[in-house]
């Protein structure tokens, strides 16, 4: 018999789980389970709009799918549909891939004030996640703030300054680009705790800032050191990359900030300390701090930005799933190298945490492969026969990949002018049109 295979998750590390065990020598079922009806996870809902090479990766996903082992169900929410138990029950291995899609919180007071909104909502909302549709932030603010410093902060600054124009060849949606087209946002403050050594964006991401349409990046080239200090423990390639950003940022000085109509300010340095205003955001406190042994340490000097409109980046967490063992303190999955019981298995960032880049998620997938085939010498559950049996009962609509595909060519038929595609943004949206609504 088949060893059966679920895998619940369709982003990378899912995909890469599946692509790993295909390719095995072993004889394996895959199904493939997602809880939304488009796949692809953070490829199609995180990685921003306008860097659409990025998203390329998904179309050797789409090779993996039409394999004859694999099946995909989207639409199902293991947890709501079906329990992590029951799965167990019909599969020989269940893989866990579900991310870490909640936000890391600040931890100051004022957290919880009307304007501020956490980046995996924010991105949601650009990138038309179905969890989203409704934030509608109010960007009716001059200054805003982004509190973190990798790469999901530039993003978020970018998206908020760039033109129509700039955007015209993403996929960000319709209604996200009019509300930032028609926002009062000109100065996008971008604030790390730390410094500008420390800072973690990629090279090619931070470089972008120099080069927008309308939008001058400021910086104080006083604060910027002239090298990475030698008795900074790192790697070569590490050292490298933050020599470059290092580069980069002292390019930026000496920028008129009246060069353009919108500016992004580089300040390091600086820890947010509290969420000022009664309800609703009014302003952010920050503390001056310093770096002593890598840390971020408060020199009691105090500054204030007036916004209505924190954006904080730093970082994801999950909050588990029922039946998988966890650890709430870090918020992702306790296991043995990705052996999280038996049968049970996980990948990707609710192994990890939210660390690397897509590829990262690859050696994850076949370690698990690796794993499965190691500890299950032949299969002996029913697999997606009961799948199918307890979603039929539930009266579920599965989406098939040939559905998916099917959408992806309505979204992309749909799209405006120059766009890759308009996507559906509520789960009854994605349904309605392959229903024929
Ligand atoms: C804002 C942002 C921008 C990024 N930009 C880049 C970039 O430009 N380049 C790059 O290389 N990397 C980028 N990354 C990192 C990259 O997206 C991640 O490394 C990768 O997506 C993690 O893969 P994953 O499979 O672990 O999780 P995810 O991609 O989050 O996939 C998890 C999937 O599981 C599904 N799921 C969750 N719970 C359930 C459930 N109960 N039942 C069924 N399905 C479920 C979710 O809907 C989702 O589809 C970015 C990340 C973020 C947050």
């Amino acid at each position: 018999m088949p060893i059966r295979v679920a895998i619940v998750g369709s982003g990378p590390s899912g995909f890469y789980t599946a692509e790993a065990l295909a390719k095995s020598d072993a004889d394996c079922e895959i199904d493939l389970i997602e809880r939304l009806p488009a796949p692809h996870g953070l490829i199609r809902y995180g990685v921003a709009p306008d860097h659409q090479t990025t998203k390329n990766v998904a179309r050797n996903f789409d090779k993996t799918a039409a394999r004859d082992e694999m099946r995909f169900y989207g639409n199902v929410d293991i947890g709501t549909d079906i329990s992590l138990d029951d799965l167990r029950g019909m599969y020989d291995a269940v893989v866990l891939a579900i991310g870490s899609p909640e936000d890391n919180k600040l931890g100051i007071p004022g957290e919880d004030k009307q304007g501020v909104i956490g980046s995996a909502a924010f991105v949601g909302w650009y990138n038309g996640h179905p969890d989203f549709v409704d934030l509608a932030p109010d960007l009716n603010s001059a200054n805003v703030c982004v509190i973190g410093n990798g790469n999901v902060a530039v993003d978020i600054a970018r998206l908020l300054v760039k033109t129509r124009a700039e955007l015209s060849t993403s996929d960000i949606t319709n209604d996200a680009l009019d509300a930032l087209q028609a926002s009062s946002v000109t100065d996008v403050y971008m604030l790390g705790r730390r410094g500008p050594v420390e800072a973690k964006f990629t090279n090619v991401e931070l470089r972008e800032m120099g080069h927008l349409e309308n939008c001058v990046p400021q910086i104080d080239g006083s604060i910027i050191p002239d090298g990475v200090p030698e008795e900074e423990e790192m790697s070569d390639r590490d050292r490298r990359l933050r020599e470059k950003n290092l580069g980069t940022l002292r390019d930026f000085v000496g920028r008129d900030p009246n060069e353009l109509e919108k500016r992004v300010h580089f300040e390091f340095y600086a820890a947010p300390r509290e969420i000022l205003g009664d309800d609703k955001v009014e302003g952010l406190r920050l503390e001056r701090t310093q770096v002593v042994d890598g840390r971020a340490v408060g020199t009691g000097e105090f500054f204030e930005i007036e916004t209505s409109l924190v954006l904080p980046a730093v970082g994801y967490r999950s909050s588990g799933l029922e039946g998988l063992p966890f650890n709430d303190d870090w918020g992702v999955a306790v296991s043995e190298d990705g052996r999280a019981g038996d049968g049970l298995y996980v990948v990707g960032w609710i192994k990890r945490g939210p660390s690397g880049v897509i590829g990262t998620n690859r050696p994850d997938g076949q370690l698990a492969a690796k794993q499965i085939i190691e500890d299950i010498a032949e299969g002996s559950k029913p697999g997606r026969a009961a799948l199918e049996a307890a979603l039929q009962k539930n009266g579920a609509r599965i989406v098939n990949y040939d559905d998916w595909q099917a959408l992806d060519a309505h979204e992309k038929a749909n799209a405006r002018d120059g766009a890759p595609r308009e996507k559906e943004i509520t789960v009854a949206a994605m349904l309605g049109v392959l229903d024929g609504a």
